[in-house]
């Protein structure tokens, strides 16, 4: 069975949001958008010496708030029927123990997940784990290992596996030289579905997600030079920091996929943080999404197009409920084209040509985003 996997990343928003309230909420605001900036920079250095011996730089996600420093990697094992068959997650920390951080993210503590589920079927110490992953050769040693062969997790039977492990990781200098070891803990969580497993609507929405920045990815490198000249090197390097799948992926995720501002704060995103380029150039009021019945076959409409202050998109609320994640991607980016950057049909940009999607490839769409920004970018830069 060939295996294909995806490496998925989240923003994990929903831990943080008490104590740190809008700081990753991406916002035209400057104050959080040199914060972000800030936080980008910080991280990377820290990822780039660190991880060269332990996971493939290119699969890491990793994000600090308040002191904290956390990491994590998802890899989704499919099959060929793109089924996920296994979900498997990494997590570090650097402050506190792993313990403390478990119930924020998962369930319940590792204490607990024994307490609920009772002894689990197979304990190990010190056995080796190889990861499914770039690296071929890649290995952990998991200090203490459970497996529990029959558990209900999500409202599927299956297969979970809950380990810790130890490493030592080199702190380099700027130079790169090893100044020192530092112990790192993680944490390693994995679940795998009994039987066929089941494909819920979330992991297909990631799925497309994840193709959708593939897509942009590929002609963002095809066009690096020509986005160096435009934008600088430096601003460049922040942007180009952005394009790591991971942080690509977190950036076009729409985490309410029915809600039509989502779209439009992913679009000034991708607008902002990529290509510098501040949306209110384009208008200054706030956008308005509003339902309503529309001619057949219509999903949305821009009402504002031809008035420079404000967006304003019409959606017909049948259509657009009975619309895939990837229509609606497709038309709000279109729709938003029109909106917010005057676009017509008749201007040579394939996202713009017409209003109905006519291919299931969601890299096609990615590929189609960039080259809208693009080409707007250009001509706002000139
Ligand atoms: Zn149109």
């Amino acid at each position: 069975m060939k295996i294909t996997f995806l490496i998925l990343f989240f923003f994990p928003i929903i831990i943080f949001s008490q104590n740190t309230n809008g700081f990753f909420n991406f916002s035209k605001d400057a104050f959080y958008y040199e914060q972000m900036s800030k936080w980008k920079d910080k991280i990377y250095n820290d990822v780039d010496c660190k991880f060269e011996t332990v996971i493939n730089n290119d699969s890491i996600f990793a994000f600090s708030a308040k002191g904290y420093f956390f990491k994590e990697l998802y890899q989704l094992n499919l099959d060929e029927k793109e089924r996920i068959t296994k979900i498997e997650l990494f997590f570090s920390v650097h402050n506190g123990d792993l313990e403390e951080w478990f119930p924020y993210k998962y369930p319940t503590q590792i204490s607990k997940i024994f307490k609920t589920l009772g002894n689990p079927n197979i304990t190990q110490e010190n056995s080796t784990y190889h990861p499914v992953n770039y690296i071929q050769d890649a290995e952990y040693k998991f200090e203490k290992y459970h497996k529990w062969s029959n558990v209900l997790y999500k409202e599927t039977e299956v297969i979970l596996e809950v380990a810790n492990l130890k490493t030592k990781i080199p702190i380099r200098s700027k130079k790169g030289k090893i100044k020192k070891y530092e112990t790192k803990e993680y944490g390693y969580i994995s679940n795998r579905a009994k039987g066929n497993g089941e494909i819920t609507e979330t992991e297909k929405e990631l799925n497309t997600t994840i193709k959708i920045s593939d897509g942009f990815i590929k002609l963002w490198k095809r066009n690096r030079t020509e986005l160096i000249g435009l934008l600088g090197q430096k601003r460049f390097n922040t942007s180009e920091a952005w394009t790591d799948i991971n942080f690509l992926t977190a950036m076009f995720t729409i985490k309410n996929t029915n809600d039509p501002k989502q779209y439009f704060e992913c679009f000034r995103n991708i607008a902002t943080i990529l290509y510098d380029t501040d949306l209110t150039k384009f208008f200054f009021d706030d956008e308005k999404f509003t339902y309503t019945s529309l001619s057949e076959g219509t999903i949305a409409k821009a009402v504002g197009m031809n008035n420079s202050r404000s967006v304003e998109l019409l959606i017909d609320i049948e259509n657009w409920n009975n619309s895939s994640y990837l229509d609606k991607y497709f038309i709000m980016f279109h729709e938003l084209g029109h909106d917010i950057f005057d676009l017509e049909h008749s201007d040579g940009i394939r996202l713009m040509t017409t209003n109905k999607i006519s291919f299931d490839d969601p890299s096609l769409l990615g590929e189609m985003i960039f080259e809208m920004m693009f080409s707007v970018f250009k001509k706002v830069k000139d």
